[in-house]
This record gives C-alpha cells, structure tokens and sequence, in this order.
C-alpha cells in the first residue's frame, strides 16, 4: 500500500494542499476497506487486490478531474447523519446546518409541520425531522433524482418524511398542503455573474437547477415562496431562509413589503449574512 499513497499523493499533488490530500486519501480508504483512522495508518504495508488498485486509480482521476469527493464516496454527512451524495442532487453545505439548528431551537417545542421547498438530498428535512419531536416534515422538489435520492436519504435515517415533485417557479397545481408551522428553503441564490468566482470542483460538477439564478432576479425563488408561505403558513407561523450574503437587506425588505414580521437576519461562521427568519402575521 505504501507504494499507492505515494503514487496517489504524487498524482493530486498541485491539485490540492497537502492537508486536503492526507483527507482525501484517508477517506477513500475508509470508503474501500472500511478502516478506522488507526486501522489506516496501521495498514501500510498491506498489499491491495488488483481490483482495489482499478478503484483506487478510478476515484484518483476522478479526483484529478475536480469531481468532488462527495460524488466519488457516494455520501456526505450533514448535521452528523449520513446522506447518499451523487451528481445532479447539491452536496448540503456546513452553512446550511448552521440554519438547521437555529430551527430546531426555536422549533423543539411546537411538535411542528414543516415542509422543506428544493430540499435536494433531503438534508434540511430530514435532519429537522430527525431532531424535532414529533414533527411531520415534507419536501419537495423539481427534479425527480433529488425526490428520489432524498426519499432514499430518509430511508437511510430511519425515517419517514413525504417527498413530492413541486415547482417553486410555477406552482405546480392540484397539490393539497396542510396548514404549516415552519416553511424553509435553501433555493438557488447564487448569480450568474458570481460563477467567476467559483471553483471548478462545484462549477463543473454540482446541478446548475439547485445553484444560479438570473443576475436581474435574484430574489425570484424567495418571492415565490414568501407568498406561498401567505398562503400555507398557519398565523405565527415562520419562514426560514438561507440566502446569498449580497441579499440580506434586500430580503428583508421585500419580506416587510409583503407583510412578515419579526425578521431576523443570522450570520454564518464566515460572518457573512447567511440566514433569515420571518413570521406571517403580527405578534
Ligand atoms: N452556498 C452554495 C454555494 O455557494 C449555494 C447554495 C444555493 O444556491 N442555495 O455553493
């Protein structure tokens, strides 16, 4: 095995810092052979099956193509659960936990119905559904591999959430909805303009549908759903946000134009504006 990690190492190296490589290496075996952080350091001079060698060769140039390792393992983990990862469905983000966790606290109490609108691999819900007492959680999405991979996602957990084919966009009729305590969203935020900012590893890799937006409509997603929310939040009931650090003021202001209250903006550990809270109704 020695002989590979030098080869891997080599090959990545000036692709990545060295830190990342010692990561990315240990997590491929881990995905291999199963191995224990100790196991792994204990195994160098183990010989690998030429059959690992074709895998192992298999995720390095995967890797070398920028592809991210979530795709090449096939899971990620979000707020300590683990989730299937695979291209078409965006990798959850550790901001988007950071957001998950202001819901739980201020919603722990309510035993809430909660719906996740573009959830993606079901992170948000189903990490939600996981740490709220009985709450019942719906998600829902545009595209069918997300719907099924998050249904797979749930499976994975051990729980149940209902997941359904939604348009944000155009509001796909003839869908009943119960009346909602808790609506959240993580809805493509970024735009057009800001892909030049971007690294090639999400670029080249992660849906376009879950990520960019029109640079003269970047806050499209998050009209639609302040106004479904009118529609389906129960009175006091709150919407939650992830959204672009450009648009915290914007956001806020077009929720106060539509008649939210109780609007808070929360940072993200970058201290960048990340999250928002609103409230349907007066309190
Ligand atoms: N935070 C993600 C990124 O910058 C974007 C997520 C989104 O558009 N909702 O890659």
């Amino acid at each position: 095995m020695k002989a590979a990690l030098t080869s891997i190492r080599k090959e990545l190296a000036g692709i990545f810092p060295k830190a990342e490589i010692d990561s990315l290496v240990f997590l491929i075996f881990e995905k291999m052979k199963g191995y224990s952080r100790t196991q792994f350091l204990l195994s160098t001079e183990e010989i690998l099956s030429e059959d690992e060698r074709i895998e192992l060769e298999k995720m390095v140039t995967r890797l070398k193509n920028h592809e991210p390792i979530q795709y090449i393992l096939g899971q990620t983990e979000f707020y300590g659960l683990p989730f299937y990862s695979l291209p078409g469905v965006l990798i959850p983000r550790p901001e988007t936990e950071e957001l998950v966790q202001w819901i739980i606290q201020e919603n722990s109490l309510l035993q809430p119905c909660i719906l996740d609108m573009g959830t993606g691999t079901g992170c948000i819900a189903i990490s939600l559904q996981k740490n709220i007492e009985h709450a019942t959680t719906l998600a829902c999405d545009i595209s069918p591999l997300c719907i099924e991979t998050a249904q797979r996602n749930a499976k994975l957990n051990g729980i149940e959430i209902s997941v359904f084919e939604y348009d944000i966009l155009n509001n796909t009729p003839n869908i009943t909805f119960p009346h909602l305590d808790v609506i959240v969203s993580n809805p493509p935020y970024v735009r057009e303009s800001e892909k030049l900012l971007m690294e090639r590893n999400v670029l080249e890799h992660e849906p376009e549908l879950a990520l960019f937006v029109a640079d003269e409509k970047p806050l499209i997603f998050y009209e639609r759903i302040a106004d479904f929310a009118h529609l389906h939040l129960k009175s006091q009931g709150r919407l939650y946000f992830e959204i672009n650090e450009a648009f915290g003021e914007q956001c806020v202001e077009m929720l106060q134009a539509k008649g939210f209250s109780d609007i808070i903006i929360r940072k993200d550990i970058h201290g960048k504006d990340r999250m928002i809270r609103s409230v349907v109704g007066r309190s």
